[in-house]
């Protein structure tokens, strides 16, 4: 295998298909336990220093109970974040805003500002601020409420940031929270990370993008014009509280768009997760609590399983951007906000399996699926029409991913649920990717 090559094979070994296939009815009952998936030494093997550091997930309650007893359960689903003293917990469960206990224990110091934009303040700020402060007068909550969208993910929006927490006077052990979907979330995290270098930090996505992907690991920043994401730094939040409530008021829309994470999810490395939503993505499209509980979960253990190998993406961590490269391109061609980021990164994946198919290193099924699932999904299998070979081509040149100017991409390669992550690949196969999905 070539040095710049990563491969990565893992299957799960408790949850078999059978019983996750059988999650697709409105009431199910899900596995007893759903352990991470260890590697599968008969598959491509992940060969490199990383070991595999245990995930912590407790028992999954929510997935055991009929959905009606869910509500009255006090106790969220824990994923652990296993990061050494940086470790943190995602706390999942319907009503969690209701508990305070759980967000108060992760606040530092008695100052709060609390980053949210102009759609989810309205539904969403008062009870952050009730959980923030019920029972403990001593804590106070500034906010600051950012314009909505892609397009404000800037330095000019960051700035409103820091011109409330300088105003307000702000210290060092102040605590930011982010209130929103993944937008918010990169940019507070990226606030908090610089903010009098470095202040407390918790994350409260309220997208499917952010619940299942954005909020954990520590990836944050802001967007360039030239490119996305490419100004940032990794700082990790003290804890991710997802409530699944916020997702009722989510547009239709955007609930697709976060379909597309955690598809890749198990296409990247659990096979086991992608058949059971191939069963399953009616269901998720049409928010059942229960499926969105359980696709949440896996989700998060799923990336959390990743980030504690390589928090700082110098290897498996890249895996995770299936689809991304292509994407990102699309975000940036076609401007920022026109298409939501995982409807870009759908098209995008289509076009990574499309060039693993070329390179021969799948068969053709996977590529059925993969757009068959998509397609379920309501999400776009093909990047818009304005974008070219060339638009493709100069703005996937300053990708992060570049280095000594080769184009790294994650591709599948072997039975599906296995990816590489590579710069060892035919060029001509990338052209004619590019070249059938864009005009020349
Ligand atoms: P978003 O933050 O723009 O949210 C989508 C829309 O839904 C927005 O209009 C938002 O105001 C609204 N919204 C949020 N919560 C709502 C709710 N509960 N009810 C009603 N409306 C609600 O987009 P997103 O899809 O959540 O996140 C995309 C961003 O995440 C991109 O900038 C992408 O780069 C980033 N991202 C980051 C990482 C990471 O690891 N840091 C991973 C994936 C994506």
């Amino acid at each position: 295998m070539a040095a710049n090559t990563i491969s990565l094979s893992i299957s799960s070994n408790v949850a078999t298909s059978k019983n996750l296939n059988s999650l697709h009815s409105r009431r199910f009952v899900a596995p007893p336990t759903i352990c991470f998936p260890k590697s599968n030494p008969g598959l491509l093997s992940f060969s490199s220093t990383t070991s595999r550091s245990p995930v912590r997930a407790s028992a999954s309650q929510l997935m055991n109970e009929p959905l009606h007893d869910q509500r009255s359960l006090t106790s969220p689903t824990v994923v652990e974040v296993d990061l050494g003293d940086r470790s943190y917990p995602i706390y999942i469960g319907a009503g969690l805003l209701d508990q305070s206990e759980l967000l108060q224990r992760h606040v530092h110091g008695k100052r709060v500002l609390v980053v949210t934009n102009e759609r989810v303040a309205p539904l969403y700020l008062d009870k952050t601020i009730d959980a923030l402060t019920r029972g403990n007068p001593d804590v106070t909550v500034e906010s600051v409420i950012l314009p909505d969208g892609e397009k404000y993910k800037n330095m000019d929006t960051l700035m409103k940031v820091f011109d409330k927490a300088i105003e307000s006077r702000l210290d060092r052990r102040c605590t930011f929270v982010a209130l929103g979907g993944g937008v918010i979330g990169d940019m507070c995290g990226y606030a908090a990370a610089s903010y009098l270098r470095g202040v407390n930090f918790i994350q409260i996505p309220t997208t499917v993008m952010a619940q299942v992907d954005s909020s954990v690991g520590g990836k944050t920043g802001i967007n360039h014009c030239l490119g996305k994401n490419l100004i940032g730094a990794f700082y990790q939040p003290q804890c991710v509280l997802v409530d699944t409530d916020t997702l009722n008021t989510l547009p239709d829309r955007e609930m697709a768009s976060g379909l597309a994470e955690v598809i890749k999810y198990g296409l990247i490395r659990d096979a086991e997760f992608f058949e059971w939503q191939e069963n399953n993505i009616e269901a998720l499209l049409a928010r059942d609590p229960a499926a969105l509980a359980f696709a949440i979960k896996r989700s998060c253990e799923n990336k959390a399983d990743v980030v504690s190998q390589d928090e700082k993406e110098s290897g498996v961590r890249a895996t995770l951007n299936l689809g991304h490269t292509f994407g990102h391109a699309i975000e940036t061609g076609f401007g920022y906000g026109e298409w939501l980021h995982g409807e870009a990164v759908a098209a995008g994946t289509v076009m990574a399996v499309d060039m693993s198919y070329r390179l021969g290193w799948i068969d053709e099924s996977i590529v059925e699926r993969v757009n068959k699932i998509l397609e379920r999904a309501k999400l776009p299998t093909t990047p818009p029409e304005s974008m070219t070979v060339s638009m493709f081509k100069s703005i996937m040149a300053v990708d992060k991913k570049v280095a000594d100017g080769l184009l790294r991409l994650i591709l599948l390669k072997g039975p599906l649920g296995n990816c590489v992550f590579t710069g060892d690949y035919d060029r001509e196969a990338l052209d004619a990717t590019l070249r059938a999905f864009s005009k020349s």
